[in-house]
């Protein structure tokens, strides 16, 4: 975080916690709520029963947003800024962290249905719409030359899927490292999007694949991660006037369900299993500790996910991770967890 001289700036990550409503079901059980969210404050207090008291612990997170916070809130606080970051020339990643039912897929997508008149977005849509529609207004109203590219992957256990692939089987796709620190995805399709309109279908499209090869492989979703990736450049004249490009890339990534790691890594035996299964969670997790530790040696080449999103990790970039968590006594065990993941990363 960067500090009041400024001095750490070049370490920007931050963390932001989103409480999703008590669920239709949820209420018909009178399931307990056990989180209380304070956006003014930035805190959230989880109440434990144990025994015949109530224990409570309080978290801090660079925002904080409860039930009835809406999506336009969240983006227009948390992301219009990183999505700027973007367009000015930076790369910078936005993760959605959780156990799976709290809202990462509805926090990072949400509805992308759109009126057919007036284009305008539902208010279910989450940041990757929105991310989509302040880049467009943005570029179209600088009336500066540009280009814009997306990819969309799927990783399920180590493997990459890609979800704008022209094949239809799934076919793994291997990384290489692009000499210039980033790493690129062989065979990986790249489509060069004009109009807001154009990314839609693409995102469309990408998202309809990822749920039918799912169920056809018998996947199961809470165990892929999927990453979206717009690149932009944009052509700019000094006013020396030479011409020089700014480019910027921005990672919309839905990780898998962090139950997945949490639970068993209280066994050794178990926790390395689960490692397998995945390793790209927990290697972000480190990577992320050691970005904010400032350790000299960051494990990117540990897992496939730190590796693809290396040159959007660490040094001038900036990440923004969105930790979801329920409000309901039944998770109380993933919800702390997810508050302990979360609050290392500060
Ligand atoms: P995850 O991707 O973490 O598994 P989902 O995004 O699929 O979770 O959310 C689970 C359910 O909860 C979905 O039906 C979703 O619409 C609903 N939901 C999640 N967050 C919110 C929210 N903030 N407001 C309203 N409904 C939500
Ligand atoms: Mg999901």
């Amino acid at each position: 975080q960067a500090n009041s001289n400024g001095e750490d700036a070049e370490v920007n990550v931050q963390v932001i916690l989103r409480c999703r409503p008590v669920s239709k079901q949820e209420k018909s059980q009178r399931m307990q709520q056990v989180v209380k969210c304070c956006e003014a404050t930035r805190e959230v207090t989880v109440t434990q029963q144990i025994a015949n008291k109530q224990i409570g612990r309080t978290f801090t997170f660079d925002r904080v947003f409860g039930h009835e916070a809406t999506q336009a809130n969240v983006y227009d606080a948390a992301i219009t800024p990183i999505v700027s970051e973007v367009l000015d020339g930076f790369n910078c990643t936005i993760f959605a962290y959780g156990q799976t039912g709290t809202g990462k897929t509805y926090t990072m997508g949400g509805d992308i249905e759109r009126d057919a008149e007036t284009s305008l977005l539902g208010e279910t849509a989450g940041v990757i719409p929105r991310a989509i529609k302040q880049i467009f207004e943005t570029l179209e109203s600088a009336g500066s030359e540009y280009s814009v590219k997306v990819s969309y992957l799927e990783l399920y256990n180590e493997k990459i899927t890609d979800l704008l692939g022209i094949c239809e089987d799934s076919a793994e796709h291997q990384l290489c490292e692009d000499g210039r620190g980033g790493v690129v995805v062989r065979g990986q399709e790249e489509e060069i999007v004009k109009t807001s309109e154009e990314i839609f279908e693409v995102l469309e499209r990408g998202t309809a694949r990822r749920k039918t090869a799912a169920t056809k492989l018998n996947k199961e979703s809470s165990r892929s991660h999927s990453v979206f990736t717009v690149t932009i450049h944009i052509k700019e004249t000094t006013p020396e006037g030479d011409e020089m490009i700014k480019c910027g890339k921005l990672n919309l990534v839905d990780l898998a369900g962090s139950e997945n790691i949490s639970r068993s890594g209280a066994k050794k035996e178990r926790a390395r299993e689960a490692g397998e299964i995945n390793k790209s969670l927990l290697t972000l997790g480190r990577v992320i500790s050691a970005l904010v530790e400032r350790q000299s040696h960051i494990p990117y080449r540990d897992s496939k996910l730190t590796r693809l999103l290396r040159d959007s990790l660490g040094g001038k970039t900036k990440t923004c991770i969105i930790a979801t968590i329920a409000p309901t006594a039944l998770c109380l065990d993933e919800t702390l967890n997810t508050l302990d993941y979360a609050q290392r990363a500060k």
